[in-house]
């Protein structure tokens, strides 16, 4: 991938050039930010760039310059086949595999970043992995991998690569595997770490990257009619409780696999502060519900006198997903404390 290929990021893409043509490649990096806005885009192509053998400089433009995009080593690259770039990303163990490590996915690993042009989510992978229900993880075996491919002989005598994509999946005993190679890395290495988020990541490791930060997207309330319906449905139970009904909506939620039901209580959360946030300035705000008095009168529900508590409510429960909660309770939990809280305005 070349830079050129990239929507925005210009800023940071001139910024990494720069530093590649002044020789001061840093050994260790951390590319922070969604997937979707293209941070694994960026470690790809920046790779691509460090390795061209006839980079391109454009006198004027938006980008100061580019990889060739055409001679062996990007070609390789583009085609993610190149000897010295590995992989190592979460994963689990499914029917054929019973010990997973990034290695026995590594063709489909491949295939799935050419078709999503490296733009495809934790969700999207694990769907073309088919481990919708599980919760992958970068384990001890996959850090022993990385001190051994680091610790090899350059195939093609240049660059070795190393991308770890979701660092932050990383179990404590890979976490403190790989702190050890950041420490001494071998000469003529390069890793990349490529997250959405540093606040899992042991602040030893933090302190040993140099971090690139991804621009993100405007819109962080995304439309998603799906959630919405779902979201909406769920508030209004929230009155009434009536617990029939509550538990049938909540039903519905937990039919969500994990990596879905937190981006839907993540999506639930980025509403609740734009609504606390809009209706605090007085500016409209509406949930698209499609129903007008709903719409209207929810956000004025969110004041400072409850958005605390439904703050920290909804954190909660994301985070008892993620330790693997039975998904029913935790959301019959968060009913209660959210309506205890909606009456608290
Ligand atoms: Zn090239």
């Amino acid at each position: 991938m070349q830079f050129k290929d990239i929507v925005g990021q210009r800023d940071v893409i001139n910024r990494l050039t720069e530093i590649v043509d002044s020789g001061r490649v840093s050994h260790a990096q951390l590319f922070l930010g969604p997937t979707r806005d293209g941070s694994l885009q960026l470690a790809l192509a920046y790779l691509q760039y460090l390795c061209c053998e006839h980079r391109v400089h454009h006198a004027d433009g938006e980008l100061r310059a580019d990889s060739c995009g055409e001679c062996p080593s990007c070609k390789k690259i583009a085609q993610l086949m190149h000897p010295d770039l590995h992989f190592v990303f979460p994963n689990a163990t499914t029917t054929s595999v019973d010990k997973p490590w990034s290695g026995e996915f590594a063709a489909e690993f491949r295939q799935f970043l050419l078709d999503n042009r490296a733009l495809g989510t934790l969700d999207d992978w694990y769907a073309a992995l088919g481990i919708e229900n599980k919760q992958g993880m970068i384990r001890e075996l996959d850090a022993a991998h990385i001190v051994a491919d680091l610790g090899l002989k350059s195939y093609e005598g240049g660059w070795k690569m190393m991308v770890v994509w979701m660092p932050e999946k990383m179990n404590a005993a890979a976490a403190n595997e790989l702190l050890k190679t950041l420490e001494e890395p071998s000469a003529g290495t390069v890793i990349l770490l490529v997250g959405e988020s540093d606040e899992r990541l042991l602040p030893t490791i933090r302190s040993r990257v140099q971090t690139v930060r991804v621009q993100v997207g405007e819109k962080r309330v995304e439309s998603n009619a799906e959630f919405a319906e779902l979201m909406v449905g769920w508030l209004r139970l929230l009155f009434k409780l009536k617990m029939k009904e509550l538990s049938s909506q909540v039903d519905k939620m937990a039919q969500l696999n994990r990596e879905q039901l937190k981006q839907f209580l993540q999506y639930t959360l980025d509403v609740m502060r734009d609504c606390f946030l809009k209706s605090a300035a007085g500016m409209p705000c509406t949930l698209g519900s499609g129903d007008e008095k709903f719409d209207a009168m929810f956000p004025s529900m969110i004041t400072v006198n409850n958005i605390e508590r439904i703050n920290n409510a909804i954190n909660d429960t994301m985070f008892a997903i993620e330790r693997n909660a039975y998904a029913k309770i935790a959301l019959m939990q968060l009913s209660f404390e959210m309506s205890k809280a909606l009456k608290k305005r």
